[in-house]
């Protein structure tokens, strides 16, 4: 048996105040409210956790960053580019929200729990070692998996991005790394938010094969992405083996999101859980830590996270 889903939420993640923006507060309290009223909270355990310290944000993160990110808040907020907003309590938010990502890597690997989520913000995908970009201060799924790495030394990670937007931040981060297996599928194309992502993006030097995109036109049936998301996670999967999967879990390619749209519907993300935790039971003792990054439709958003809860909450080693 692996015990019961661990959930990390924290009211604090509310506080990074975006003003009207896609990626604004109202996001987690449509999902805390939506899994309250299916009784969801009540059936996972409860995560703890404590926030990244400066010097953890420095182990993938460059100093330059951190400080912009940092002085924006302290001198009241500001934006970094035009989609990245930082408020007062946003550097303070983002440390915890990051925090929370990395101790359910520590919750998970030590068990009796085998998985995780963590409805975090700000989300992390597109935050690169060097660049805060696109609703995203630091990669939050990138610095849970150094704590599995350094904390625990685990040597086989697999970060699946099924984000709607290509996880160039994730990408960045681990290119040349061996130890982690990056398998991003994305909606590409037409000048699609960030734009890399291709096919021919597959990691270098030693790494070269540990990057996986998978880039889909806009207007991809239902079951062609489900057979594409099949082929290229199996394809990761056994290329690294895992010993833990962590997921970047955004829902933006729901068909009502008004960013992404992919056309799937909420009963696909529990389509994709089954399929990554069969992976996470294949290959890692069931252990799988999903952090939330987009879905920005309020409902779509909520009646996904709730749909990819629900097979957490069955999934059994
Ligand atoms: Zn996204």
């Amino acid at each position: 048996m692996g015990g019961m889903t661990l959930l990390y939420t924290d009211p604090l993640f509310l506080r990074h105040e975006t003003g009207p923006h896609p990626e604004t507060a109202a996001r987690l309290r449509s999902v805390t409210a939506r899994l309250e009223s299916a009784g969801l909270p009540a059936k996972c355990a409860p995560g703890g956790y404590a926030p990244l310290t400066e010097e953890d944000v420095l182990s993938l993160h460059s100093e330059r960053q951190l400080r912009l990110v940092h002085q924006a808040a302290a001198l009241g907020g500001g934006r970094l580019d035009p989609d990245t907003v930082v408020s007062p309590e946003s550097y303070r938010v983002a440390l915890a929200a990051a925090g929370a990502c990395a101790a359910a890597v520590d919750a998970v690997v030590q068990g009796p729990e085998r998985t995780a989520l963590c409805l975090v913000r700000p989300p992390g995908h597109h935050a690169t070692p060097d660049r805060s970009m696109g609703f995203c201060l630091f990669n939050n799924v990138a610095l849970a998996a150094r704590q599995a790495r350094h904390a625990h030394g685990l040597d086989r990670l697999l970060i699946v991005d099924w984000d709607v937007h290509h996880g160039n931040g994730t990408q960045d981060i681990f290119y040349d790394d061996p130890g982690v297996m990056f398998y991003s599928i994305h909606r590409y194309g037409g000048g699609f938010y960030p734009g890399t992502g291709g096919a021919d993006e597959t990691g270098e030097g030693r790494a070269t094969g540990f990057t996986l995109n998978v880039p889909l036109p806009y207007g991809i049936a239902r079951t062609d992405y489900h057979t594409a998301f099949r082929w290229g996670l199996e394809r990761a999967a056994d290329r690294i083996r895992p010993e833990l999967v962590l997921l970047s879990a955004g829902f933006d390619a729901h068909a009502r999101d008004p960013i992404g749209s992919l056309g799937l519907e909420a009963e696909d993300f529990a389509e994709l859980t089954r399929q990554v935790l069969d992976v996470a039971r294949t290959h890692a003792g069931g252990r799988l830590v999903s952090c939330l990054e987009g879905g920005y439709n309020l409902e779509a958003l909520a009646e996904s996270v709730q749909a990819h809860l629900e097979e957490l909450l069955v999934a059994r080693p």
